[in-house]
């Protein structure tokens, strides 16, 4: 897999490229990371990539010229013909682990970040197949949600992991039928007068695995009962499952 991303900051990128899951992924050679920035296919020798809002208004609009210059520069360096190109913005479809998913199984993308006031509309019109916000918050730049957005995927990727089993354990995943994940504790035994549930440590596979998935519904009811009715609407409960959530309305 291979991102391209087009930022006016490259150097916050060898976050992802040194570090934890990504950086030891990288030297692997499971993904490759190329970014370009746009002032380096500016067309004056000020090397602008920003101008003054039409219509007035506060701050900068990133010009269309250079971001479709390093776009197509990207895109000639990439093998695949048509790699998707994904703009981040908080305008855009919010990412989810679905779509880190279906990243994880294709080639990639062309990651563009934006900053001051967002990217002139003719660049997004031209060049853009999906618009990507990471939450219902604005940051500065485009670059911290596209780090995200690349360590969710790669971390996905086989042989990302050290333990092949942790992502199908992770909130949202199929696995867990798209529900939060159950607490997780590790030694001491007693911490602070707390001990651990005993179910974990009885050794007893199957009774580990049902408290888990108890302790995942319920967590999901109280904190995100909206995953709950999409696992429903989507048959993925269990008859168990639903005598349990049943159980905990009656308490
Ligand atoms: N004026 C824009 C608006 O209100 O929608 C916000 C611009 S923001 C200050 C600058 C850039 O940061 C955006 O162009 C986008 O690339 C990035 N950005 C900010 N918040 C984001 C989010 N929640 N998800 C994805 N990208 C975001």
């Amino acid at each position: 897999m291979r991102f391209d991303v087009v930022s006016l900051f490259p150097d916050i990128f060898e976050a992802v490229c040194k570090y934890g899951v990504t950086g030891r992924a990288h030297t692997q050679g499971l993904w490759q990371l190329k970014v370009w920035n746009p002032r380096d296919f500016t067309q004056d020798v000020h090397r602008t990539v920003d101008d003054r809002p039409y219509g007035g208004g506060p701050g900068m609009v990133m010009m269309a010229q250079p971001l479709e210059d390093a776009v197509n520069a990207a895109r000639a360096d990439r093998t695949d013909e048509t790699p998707p190109v994904w703009l981040m913005s908080p305008t855009g479809r919010c990412f989810d682990q679905k779509m880190a998913q279906e990243l994880a199984l294709g080639p990639g993308a062309i990651l563009i970040c934006g900053r001051y006031e967002g990217v002139d509309q003719r660049f997004i019109d031209r060049c853009v197949t999906h618009e990507v916000s990471i939450g219902d918050f604005v940051l500065s730049g485009g670059e911290i949600p596209a780090l995200a957005i690349m360590d969710s995927a790669v971390r996905l990727l086989p042989g990302a992991l050290n333990d092949k089993e942790s992502a199908l354990q992770d909130s949202f995943h199929d696995t867990l039928t798209g529900l939060l994940d159950s607490p997780h504790f590790t030694r001491p035994e007693v911490y602070q007068g707390q001990a651990v549930p005993s179910e974990l440590l009885s050794g007893h596979h199957a009774n580990i695995a049902l408290w888990r998935r108890r302790q995942s519904l319920a967590l999901t009811m109280a904190r995100r009962p909206d995953l709950i009715e999409s696992a429903r609407q989507a048959g993925r409960l269990s008859k168990s499952d639903e005598a349990f959530l049943a159980s905990l309305t009656k308490n």
